[in-house]
């Protein structure tokens, strides 16, 4: 059949292009195509242009000799990010050196000098032979990952993890970049032996982290934290705006952390109002699981739409085929059509699953509203009493009913909340903080 042919072909001419990528590195060549080049390095060509290796492109590898150096010295992380940003562009370009690129370059063994001795046994004799013995050598490898793709649509791709036996090494040589095989060690070793520092949720649930509290100066989740003014003293609690915490303090308006107590009870003062009411509560939630039904117009039946579609693209697909054997459809209308079916079939499929969310979503609301009413009549009188709350059961509820508190640059904090739009209970509710 066209169809099984041509996925077929497919295949082989992806096989072909992998076979000659490991040739490729087998022979001793980076490849050029696909990805960018390693920080530091610039392409050798040959005479038609090819990408065939790597030689020291100077300027850059003398970032990577200083990044090396200070991480070598002693030097955290975060002191290299901020030796680096506003001055160097980092790899991608942007301005923001993140922490794992500096954690992969220092992990790269192209950046690690290998004596020949070393690099020998890695790599072909015919390689070998074309080696400087006096000349120290990096690691490229070919083949540590393969990628597929996960969606046509989407181009989203799976990246797995090959083992160390499929790897292809191809030496690069180092001369001129100045890296120094104690320095890449060292460096190597301070970071792995840095302790990890113990996150601020210790000791303390956290009730509007993950996803409930934003920053409003720059938009992201604000970050739970802890200081304490000496050791064995008590830890105070807050919540920090991350970009003005690791960019420093003009990178974000905000004006300070928040302690976390005080955000906390100001924003359940809030929302125990109406929760704690059973009538008011039971309003709210009708009113978002009636909003969302019309947002969504009927995913129900959209939902049977789309799978009515879906036959009928299988029906296609094979009425296609059956012409195409008989030899009324060319080979070349065949592929076309075939694409073109295969692309709505994702399109819809893809419509399916965001129609089955919903729907799920709805249902979540409403079993999660049954589940409170329950607890109102069976939990005795705590579910009344916003006192008696915990802040797991807090943080559940503020997700379940998609809360959004927002931190104002002016001051105080915002709460969003699509469930209340009447003015009494305030859907937007603004406190300024002294
Ligand atoms: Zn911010």
């Amino acid at each position: 059949m066209g169809g099984v042919l041509s996925r077929e072909d497919q295949r082989k001419r992806v096989e072909r292009s992998l076979m000659g990528k490991r040739s490729k590195a087998r022979k001793g060549e980076v490849l050029g195509a696909a990805f960018r080049q390693r920080y530091g390095f610039k392409y050798t060509r040959n005479e038609n242009g090819m990408a065939v290796g790597y030689a020291v492109n100077e300027d850059k590898m003398a970032v990577v000799l200083g990044i090396f150096e200070m991480l070598a010295d002693g030097a955290s992380i975060h002191q290299v990010q901020r030796r680096l940003e506003g001055h160097v562009p980092a790899p991608g370009g942007g301005e923001m050196w993140s922490r794992t690129t500096i954690r992969s370059i220092v992990e790269d063994d192209v950046y690690l000098p290998l004596a020949y001795d070393e690099v020998e046994p890695l790599v072909s004799a015919e390689i070998a032979a074309r080696l400087d013995r006096d000349a120290e050598y990096g690691i490229w490898y070919y083949g540590r990952h393969t990628t597929r793709r996960k969606s046509h649509r989407t181009k989203a791709r799976l990246v797995e993890k090959n083992p160390p036996e499929k790897w292809t090494a191809v030496p690069v040589n180092l001369s001129g970049s100045g890296l120094r095989r104690k320095v890449v060690e060292r460096a190597r070793q301070m970071l792995r032996d840095r302790p990890v520092r113990e996150p601020a949720t210790v000791g303390r649930f956290n009730e509007l982290s993950g996803g409930l509290f934003y920053c409003g100066g720059c938009g992201k989740a604000m970050v739970p934290d802890r200081r304490r003014r000496k050791t064995g003293t008590a830890y105070l609690y807050y919540y920090r705006c991350e970009t003005k915490h690791s960019r420093g303090k003009d990178a974000c308006p905000l004006p300070r952390s928040y302690r976390a107590e005080v955000v906390e009870s100001e924003v359940w003062d809030y929302i125990s109002a109406v929760v704690t009411s059973p009538e008011r509560l039971n309003a709210a939630f009708e009113r978002e699981i009636e909003r969302l039904r019309i947002a969504n117009r009927d995913p129900g039946r959209e939902m049977e739409a789309v799978t009515k579609r879906l036959t009928e693209l299988a029906e296609e697909r094979k009425r296609a085929q059956v012409l195409a054997v008989r030899g009324l459809l060319d080979p070349d209308d065949l592929a076309v059509q075939l694409g073109r079916i295969t692309e709505d079939k994702v399109a819809l499929e893809e419509r399916l699953e965001a129609c089955k969310g919903h729907n799920e979503h709805i249902a979540a609301l409403e079993a999660y509203r049954d589940a409170l009413f329950i607890s109102y009549l069976f939990g005795g009188p705590g579910m009344h009493d916003p006192l008696q709350w915990p802040p797991e059961k807090r943080h559940a509820l503020y997700k379940q009913i998609g809360l959004k508190v927002i931190a104002d640059p002016e001051g105080g904090i915002r709460m969003e909340w699509s469930f209340v739009e009447d003015a009494e209970a305030g859907g937007v509710l603004d406190t300024t903080r002294s």
